[in-house]
C-alpha cells in the first residue's frame, strides 16, 4: 500500500513540475512569438542609468523596448517607477531586471571578500552574503555581479580584495557557500540573482596591471582558474560574466574553445552569459575584431546573451539577423536566456514585487544585520603577531590612537561598497572608545597618507609625544579605499606614504605597538611585524569594522581568521603561494627541505606568513597523526586522525587544515593541496581527536591529457595549523 500510495504521490509531484515548467516556458514562447527582432534584441541589452543617460532618454529607450536590464539604479522607489514605465508604457510590458554589483554588502558594508575568506567560515559567509540579499532586493534589485572567484597569487592586482585568495579549493567552497546565500529564498521573498565572474583567468593579470595579459597554459586553467566556477555552476549560480582578459591569444568574449566548449558543453552551464564593461567593442580595441559588426558576430557565436553597456548589440544586430548573417534561432537562444532569468526572479508574477519601501526601510542597515556583519568583521581579522600576550589589551591602560586609519571612515568600506555610506562607519578610534568606560584613549592622526611633505615631521612629533605618555599604541596603517579594487594595481607593496616614517620613530619610544593594517591585499609587512608587539591584519573591515577591531583588541572575541593568501616576505618574492610545484630543485635548494622550489640569494625563500597562517589568544598543540590503514584501494577512503589541545586558558575556536601530496606522478604536483579543513571550538585545555577521510576526490587531478584523472601510488597527508607547520602520514594508493 505504501508502495502504491508513493508512487501515486510521485506522479502527482513529476506531473504538476512539468506543469509549471511548461506554463513558464509557454509564458517565454508566447512572448517570443511576438516580439518583433527589435524588441528581442532590446532584450538584451543592459544599460547603466543614473549619471549615464539622462532619464527622459532611458524612458524612451524603455517604451521603444530597447532596454532589458539595467545596472546602476538607484533603490526601490527609483526602480519602481522605473518598471511603471517598461510593463506600462512598452508594447509587451517585459519588466526590467535590475542589476547591480552587491559585491561584499548592500548598505550595511560586509568585510571585503578576500576579509572574508580569511574566516573559513562557510555558513557565517553565506549568511553575509544573504544579507547583501536581502538589503539588495529589498531595495529593488533582482541580480547581482558576485560572487568574484578568480584566484589570485598576484598582490599587486587590486582585484586580488574582491576574490577568495590563493587557493582554488578553499576558493571553490567559498564561491559555493556565497552563491547560495546570494539565491537562497529567505521565505517570503526571492533573494538576488547571482553572478560569478570574471571567467575566466583575470586574476592571472600579468605584474598585478589590471587588465593586462595573461600567459597560463590550459592546464593552469584547469587547476587554478575553473574549480570555483564548477562550484558555482554546481551551485546554481544564475550567470556568468566573461572576464576582460584573453586565454590563450583569444579574448575571452571571442573565445569559442572557452565558452562554447568548456563553459557550455563540459560544464553544463544553461545559464545566461554577459559581457563585461564594454567587452564588445573592446574586441575591436584588442585588434581581434575589424569593427563592430564582426565584434557583436563574435559575441553571439560564444554565446553572449547580455551586452554590458556598450550597446552595439542593439545598434548592429538587427541589421545582421535581417541580412542573414546571424540566424533568428541563435537570436531567440540568447533572448530565451533572459527571459527565463526575469521569469525566475518572479518578474513574470509580479513585477512589482521588489519594490517595497517600507521593505527597504526595514531592511537596510537593520540592528541584525549590522550585528552579523560585525561579527563577520572580527571573524576575518587574523591575528600575524602577539609577542608577550600584548593582546588582548586592558581596559585600564592608558592607550594611544595613532595613524592615518585611526578616524578614517571610507577607507574600512573598500572597492565595491554599493550603497554603503562613509559616514555610517564606525572608525577604529569610535570602536575603541564605545568599548573604553574612561578617559584613557588619545588620538593623533601621525602622518597622512598621500603626502608628506603636509606638516609631516610636526605630526609625526605629536605622535611621537603622545606614544611616550601611552602604556600601549594602537596603529591603524594600511592603504587608502582607492588604491586597491577595479584598476588598483601597486608596484610597490611597501605601505603607502609617510607611514613608514611614522612607525620607525613611534618604534624608537619604547612603547608597545598594535599595528591594525587596513589594507584590500597583502602588504609585505616585514618591518613593521619587527617593530610591532602585536599585528592585526584587519582587512577592510566594512560598517562595523571599528566594532570588530575593538571586539578582537579587547579580547571580547578570540580571534579565528586565518591567512588566504601568502603574505610575502619581500616584494621581489611576488608572485608567491604556498601550493608551489616540485620542481628538481626543490629539496636541496637552500635551506634543505624547503618547499618553495629554487631560492633567492638575498632573502629567506618563505613567506613571511604563509597561507593558512593566523595566531589567537590561546594555543593549540598538534599531536600523534596516524592513519586507520597503510594501503587504499580506490573505492576506499582512509581516516586521518590527530589529537589537538587548547593548551590556554581561554575558549578558542581552531581552523585545521589538511594538506595532500601526490608524490610520484606524471606530471609535476605541488608539495601541498589544500583538500580539507575544520573549524571546531576548544574549550580551554580540551584535548579532541579529529578525523578527516580521504577518498579518491581528494586524490584526482588534472592529469597529461588535461583530464581528471587519479593515479596509485604514495600519497603523504599533512595536518596542521596552516600551510607550513604540518605533521604528515604516508599511504599507498593499490
Ligand atoms: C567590472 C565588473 C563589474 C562591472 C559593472 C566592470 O568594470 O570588471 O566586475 O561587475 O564593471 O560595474
Amino acid at each position: 500500500k505504501l508502495f502504491i500510495s508513493t508512487c501515486i504521490i510521485s506522479i502527482f509531484f513529476l506531473f504538476s513540475c512539468n506543469k509549471k515548467k511548461n506554463t513558464k516556458d509557454s509564458i517565454i514562447e508566447d512572448l517570443l512569438a511576438k516580439m518583433t527582432i527589435e524588441e528581442k534584441v532590446g532584450q538584451l541589452n543592459l544599460i547603466p542609468f543614473g549619471q549615464f543617460y539622462p532619464k527622459d532618454t532611458v524612458y524612451k529607450w524603455i517604451k521603444e523596448g530597447k532596454v532589458g536590464s539595467i545596472l546602476k539604479s538607484n533603490g526601490a522607489k527609483t526602480n519602481l517607477e522605473v518598471q511603471k514605465v517598461a510593463v506600462e508604457e512598452s508594447r509587451l510590458g517585459i519588466p526590467i531586471l535590475f542589476q547591480e554589483d552587491v559585491i561584499h554588502g548592500y548598505k550595511t558594508i560586509a568585510p571585503i571578500p578576500l576579509a572574508e575568506a580569511a574566516s573559513w567560515d562557510l555558513p557565517a559567509i553565506r549568511n553575509s552574503a544573504a544579507i547583501a540579499a536581502r538589503e539588495a532586493s529589498a531595495a529593488g534589485l533582482h541580480l547581482t555581479y558576485a560572487p568574484m572567484v578568480d584566484i589570485a597569487q598576484e598582490a599587486r592586482w587590486g582585484r586580488i580584495l574582491e576574490g577568495a585568495g590563493e587557493d582554488p579549493y578553499l576558493g571553490s567552497l567559498i564561491a559555493t557557500a556565497r552563491v547560495k546565500g546570494f539565491q537562497e529564498s529567505n521565505g517570503k521573498h526571492q533573494n538576488l540573482l547571482a553572478t560569478v565572474k570574471h571567467y575566466a583567468g583575470y586574476g592571472a593579470s600579468l605584474a598585478g596591471r589590471d587588465y593586462n595579459i595573461q600567459n597560463f597554459s590550459e592546464r593552469e586553467l584547469r587547476e587554478l582558474h575553473l574549480p570555483p566556477f564548477k562550484a558555482a555552476i554546481n551551485a546554481g549560480v544564475s550567470s556568468v560574466m566573461s572576464a576582460y582578459t584573453a586565454y590563450d591569444g583569444v579574448p575571452v568574449v571571442a573565445n569559442k574553445y572557452l565558452m562554447n566548449t568548456i563553459l557550455r558543453e563540459e560544464l553544463k552551464f544553461d545559464g545566461l552569459l554577459m559581457t563585461d564593461w564594454m567587452t564588445i567593442t573592446n574586441l575591436v580595441a584588442s585588434g581581434i575584431a575589424k569593427n563592430d559588426t564582426i565584434a557583436v558576430k563574435m559575441a553571439i557565436e560564444t554565446g553572449h546573451d547580455m551586452d554590458m553597456s556598450s550597446k552595439v548589440y542593439l545598434k548592429i544586430l538587427p541589421s545582421l539577423i535581417k541580412n542573414g548573417t546571424i540566424s533568428e534561432k541563435q537570436l531567440n537562444d540568447r533572448v530565451r536566456k533572459v527571459l527565463r532569468l526575469k521569469e525566475k526572479a518572479g518578474l513574470f508574477e509580479n513585477p512589482y514585487a521588489f519594490f517595497d519601501e517600507k521593505r527597504e526601510k526595514d531592511e537596510l542597515m537593520s540592528p541584525k544585520n549590522l550585528k552579523e556583519t560585525r561579527e563577520m568583521a572580527a571573524k576575518s581579522m587574523v591575528l600575524l603577531k602577539n609577542e608577550n600576550n600584548t593582546l588582548p589589551l586592558s581596559k585600564n591602560q592608558k592607550i594611544a590612537i595613532i595613524g592615518p586609519f585611526a578616524k578614517s571612515q571610507k577607507d574600512l568600506l573598500g572597492w565595491w561598497s554599493a550603497k554603503g555610506e562613509a559616514k555610517d562607519v564606525v572608525s577604529i578610534f569610535d570602536g575603541i572608545k564605545a568599548q573604553m568606560n574612561n578617559n584613557k584613549i588619545s588620538y593623533a592622526q601621525g602622518c597622512i597618507v598621500e603626502n608628506f611633505e603636509i606638516k609631516g615631521e610636526e605630526m609625526i612629533a605629536e605622535a611621537v609625544a603622545l606614544a611616550k605618555k601611552s602604556d600601549v599604541v594602537v596603529l591603524a596603517l594600511g592603504e587608502k579605499e582607492w588604491m586597491s579594487g577595479e584598476g588598483g594595481g601597486v608596484a610597490s607593496l611597501l605601505l603607502p606614504g609617510a607611514q613608514q616614517k611614522l612607525l620607525d620613530a613611534l618604534s624608537k619610544t619604547k612603547t608597545p605597538i598594535v599595528s591594525v593594517i587596513i589594507t584590500g591585499r597583502p602588504y609585505v609587512l616585514t618591518d613593521v611585524a619587527k617593530k610591532s608587539s602585536a599585528l592585526l591584519q584587519a582587512w577592510m573591515p566594512g560598517t562595523t569594522g571599528g566594532n570588530a577591531v575593538a571586539d578582537i583588541l579587547f579580547g571580547v572575541v578570540n580571534p579565528t581568521g586565518k591567512l588566504p593568501v601568502s603574505f610575502p616576505y619581500h616584494q621581489g618574492q611576488v608572485p608567491i603561494f604556498y601550493n608551489y610545484k616540485r620542481t628538481s630543485h626543490s629539496f636541496n635548494a637552500g635551506t634543505g627541505n624547503n618547499r618553495y622550489s629554487t631560492t633567492h640569494r638575498d632573502i629567506q625563500t618563505e613567506p613571511l606568513y604563509p597561507f593558512g597562517y593566523g595566531l589567537s589568544y590561546t594555543n593549540y598543540k598538534y599531536k600523534n597523526i596516524r592513519l586507520d590503514k597503510k594501503l587504499m584501494s580506490i573505492n576506499d577512503s582512509v581516516k586521518v586522525s590527530i589529537d589537538i589541545t587548547n593548551t590556554g586558558d581561554r575558549n578558542g575556536e581552531e581552523i585545521i587544515q589538511l594538506y595532500i601530496f601526490d608524490k610520484f606522478c606524471s606530471v609535476m604536483r605541488p608539495f601541498k593541496e589544500l583538500k580539507d579543513f575544520k573549524k571546531v571550538a576548544f574549550k580551554s585545555k580540551e584535548t579532541k581527536t579529529i578525523d578527516f577521510y580521504v577518498t579518491k576526490e581528494k586524490l584526482q587531478f588534472i592529469g597529461i591529457n588535461n583530464k581528471e584523472t587519479i593515479e596509485k601510488g604514495d600519497f603523504e597527508v599533512m595536518i596542521g595549523p596552516n600551510s607550513s607547520e604540518l605533521q604528515k602520514v604516508t599511504f599507498t594508493l593499490k
